[in-house]
């Protein structure tokens, strides 16, 4: 609510607009400043109330006859950003006039508030006519600027070391649950090894393998326990890599060798799933520079997701070659290839996270080869820390996720190339 010159005798008090500008237009023509002076009108806010919103459109400009104003932005999330008071004598809205834009700011009376209301065509009349009022009034909002910069500095530099100090906090939390993982994986596989062990000698036993249903169940409780011993290691894998524990021997390595044990391991799978497993040119790649048994595990958790993500009767290809990374180091890089269910774009990055898996886990089958079969979702993760561990680089390509069509994924692995020591 806004009362204009007749409600002004509820103050008592009429201004001389003429005698009140003369000061602050200082240089203006009589003319001029006349004419201004018949185009105010003379207003009184309560205290709290809205005097320009932002985004509204601009069509007058105000002078502060007496009170004060603040100025402030507001945010769609309901907050507001104070950016300074104006106080008597003082003009506000004409950066919108000059401008011929919206309000950039909302303009509130904080204490009884009376103000000279111009309106844009008089206004913007008068300032054509006087290059020094202009300039003036260009030199006071070129310094509101450099205060609102110089604000919005101090409020990105704290904004920035809020999120510094949240990142640190959440990394010393992700170091505790690291170590508590680290700590009970490796409590939890002693005992998991004795139980693998008894569970074996069970199934060596005559009288077990002279009964077909104790067979059976020395079987499951061997394959179960199995599953625990090789997540166990994968959790330990991981911690170490996080921690930086892990030893890397950079050795001259052949990757046929490491696929030569990885097809043998994962044979039976792959009979068992109709999966093809086709090798192109790794034999003809020069040796890159690893740990054997750290790039088998590479390998072995990318073949080991191309089987459990490919329907039976797919395709899975590794393919090597030469390359150079960018930074122009000489590398080898091989490429595992299936025809299976794709990964969406938004997760193609967020799987090389630990404990990281796609869809519904609840529909995670059991078997590490089976058909989306349920992981730990720490296969990639350990890929990732170990290939980085080697100054290489791993990235998943894939034209999106369907189990209808299979558009299949595709893992890039580069390695750097063995240099033999001058
Ligand atoms: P998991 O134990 O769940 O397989 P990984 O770290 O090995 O964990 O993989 C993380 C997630 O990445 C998987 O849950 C799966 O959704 C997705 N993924 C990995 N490899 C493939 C692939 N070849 N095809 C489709 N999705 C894949």
């Amino acid at each position: 609510m806004n009362h204009s010159v007749s409600a002004l005798e509820f103050q008592g008090k009429q201004v001389d607009a003429k005698e009140f500008l003369r000061p602050i237009l200082f240089g203006l023509e009589e003319e001029d400043l006349e004419g201004l002076a018949q185009a105010a009108v003379q207003r009184y806010y309560e205290s709290g109330e809205v005097i320009i919103r932002e985004g509204d459109e601009g069509d007058a400009v105000y002078f502060i006859v007496d009170g004060s104003v603040e100025v402030v932005k507001e945010y769609d999330d309901g907050t507001e950003r104070f950016l300074h008071t104006s106080g008597p004598g003082e003009p506000f809205g004409e950066m919108a006039l000059l401008q011929e834009g919206g309000r950039t700011a909302t303009v509130r009376a904080v204490e009884p508030l009376t103000v000279l209301e111009i309106e844009r065509d008089p206004f913007l009349g008068v300032l054509g006519r006087s290059p020094s009022l202009s300039v003036r009034i260009l030199v006071r909002l070129t310094g509101r600027l450099k205060d609102s910069d110089q604000q919005a500095i101090e409020d990105l530099s704290q904004a920035n070391e809020e999120l510094r100090k949240a990142l640190r906090r959440l990394e010393r939390l992700d170091r505790t649950k690291t170590d508590f993982i680290q700590v009970s994986a490796h409590e939890l596989r002693t005992p998991v090894a004795a139980l693998l062990g008894y569970a074996q000698m069970m199934q060596q036993n005559g009288k077990v393998q002279a009964d077909p249903q104790l067979q059976m169940l020395a079987e499951g409780v061997v394959t179960s326990t199995k599953r625990l011993h090789r997540v166990f290691n994968s959790i330990l894998d991981v911690s170490r890599l996080m921690t930086g524990g892990l030893q890397v021997i950079r050795n001259p390595l052949n990757v046929s060798t490491i696929f030569e044990a990885i097809q043998s391991e994962f044979g039976e799978a792959l009979e068992r799933r109709r999966l093809t497993l086709e090798l192109v040119g790794l034999d003809q790649l020069p040796p890159c520079s690893g740990d054997p048994d750290l790039i088998y595990k590479v390998f072995y958790h990318l073949v080991n997701n191309a089987i459990k993500y490919t329907p039976d009767g797919g395709q899975i290809s590794v393919i090597g070659r030469t390359s150079e990374a960018e930074d122009l180091v000489e590398c080898i890089e091989v490429v595992v290839e299936d025809t299976g269910i794709g990964i969406a774009p938004q997760d193609i990055h967020l799987i090389f996270e630990k404990f990281y898996r796609t869809g519904e886990v609840a529909l995670h089958s059991s078997g590490t080869t089976k058909f989306k079969g349920g992981g730990a979702g720490l296969g990639l993760a350990i890929a990732h820390g170990i290939v980085v561990a080697h100054g290489g680089e791993i990235w998943a390509e894939s034209p999106g996720y369907d189990e209808e069509t299979c558009p299949g994924s595709k893992f890039v692995v580069r390695l750097p190339r063995f240099v033999s020591p001058e």
